[in-house]
C-alpha cells in the first residue's frame, strides 16, 4: 500500500486488490487521474498526481466489490 498526496495535500494510502477487481471501471471514469483499467481489465493506480480526497472517496466507494482500500494519513481504514 503506497502513500499518496491528493490534489488538495490531503495525504492517504490507497491501494487495488486486483483479485477482487472486476473490471467495472466506475472507479476509472469518477477519478481519471487516479485509476486507470489495464491490458487485463484490473484497476491500477496511474501516478502520484491524483484527483482531489472527495473525488476519490466517491471513486473508492463507487467500486461494486469494494477492491479499492483507502486509508488516512494515520493508517486509519476509511474504505471499505
Ligand atoms: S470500480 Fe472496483 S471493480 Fe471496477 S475497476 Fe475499479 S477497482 Fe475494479
Amino acid at each position: 500500500m503506497d502513500e499518496y498526496q491528493t490534489k488538495d495535500s490531503k495525504k492517504i494510502f490507497l491501494e487495488v486488490d486486483k483479485d477482487l477487481c472486476i473490471g467495472a471501471a466506475s472507479c476509472a471514469v469518477i477519478a481519471p487521474l487516479t485509476f486507470g483499467i489495464d491490458e487485463k481489465s484490473k484497476a491500477y493506480i496511474v501516478s502520484k498526481d491524483i484527483d482531489d480526497y472527495e473525488t476519490i472517496l466517491e471513486a473508492v466507494k463507487s467500486c461494486p466489490v469494494s477492491a479499492i482500500v483507502l486509508k488516512n494519513e494515520s493508517g486509519e481504514q476509511i474504505w471499505p
